[in-house]
């Protein structure tokens, strides 16, 4: 069942992602080579509990960490750690997921720690890019499909490839709900959109091949072939005149970013 929520609800909705965006504005900042994503993820769960908020992650199926931090190769679901530093040149995908007020909030960005090559900064704007598209797609009487075609689209244009294996979804009472939402596919396709649902799209792109596999932590994901992977997410509510971007993340000047 795809729930849809009232006005009150979507209100109560912004404040948890509103948090959420505010702490990757924070974390993306911090990044620099030399420290660690066990760092980033300390940081982040103290902003989350400053903010009144707990850690949606944490303790999921027993994940044992505030953010899921991939870097390079890992696509998402990556675990904190002390062990290596980040470099110049490495990216690292942030995700971040609190539960605040009985909802949740969820969005992930890829960040560049350094100087990366062009193809390389090439692969965020692409993946970044093709968020915004797939977003273009949230309004009332679409299909969840066409949100995923317009993802696809953009990235293979660009010679990169949609992993497959893991999908946006539903959020609201519950970090996942239905509908499952799929980053590739034909138009046209699945539920239709309805005004007060709530969306967290997410689409994961590898430069090289899709196929991903599962470390043997359980958790961390990362492509096959070693092909560097990026990761952006927002939660997006259907408004009656189109998407309303609920981890939209605002500048130190308090203006909006236009795709993000
Ligand atoms: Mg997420
Ligand atoms: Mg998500």
């Amino acid at each position: 069942m795809i729930v849809c929520r009232s006005a009150p609800e979507i209100e109560r909705m912004r404040a948890a992602n509103r948090l959420v965006a505010q702490i990757l504005v924070a974390l993306e900042g911090a990044v620099v080579p030399g420290m660690t994503t066990a760092e980033l993820d300390t940081m982040a769960e103290g902003l989350v509990r400053d903010g009144g908020a707990v850690p949606a992650f944490k303790g999921y199926r027993g994940f044992p960490a505030t953010l899921c931090t991939s870097v390079n190769s890992e696509v998402v679901h990556g675990i904190p750690s002390r062990k290596r530093p980040l470099v110049d040149g490495d990216i690292v995908s942030i995700d971040i997921g609190v539960k605040l007020d009985g909802f949740y909030g969820d969005s992930a960005v890829t960040v560049a720690v350094g100087d990366v090559p062009a193809r390389t900064q090439e692969l965020l704007a692409v993946t970044r890019e093709s968020l915004a598209r797939g977003i273009s797609q949230v309004k009332v009487g679409g299909r969840v499909s066409d949100i995923g075609h317009a993802v696809q689209q953009w990235v293979e244009a660009h010679g990169f490839s949609v992993v497959r294996e893991f999908v946006g979804h539903g959020i609201g009472e519950q970090l996942h709900e239905e509908p499952q939402i799929p980053n590739y596919g034909k138009p046209g396709r699945g539920a239709k959109l309805a005004e007060g649902m709530v969306l967290a799209i997410e689409p994961m792109v590898a430069m090289g091949r899709p196929e991903v596999r599962v470390l043997g932590d359980g958790w961390t994901a990362v492509t096959k072939d070693g092909s560097l992977a990026a990761h952006f997410e927002h939660t997006v509510a259907v408004g009656a005149d189109g998407p309303l971007i609920l981890t939209a993340r605002t500048t130190s000047t308090g203006a909006t970013t236009a795709s993000l």
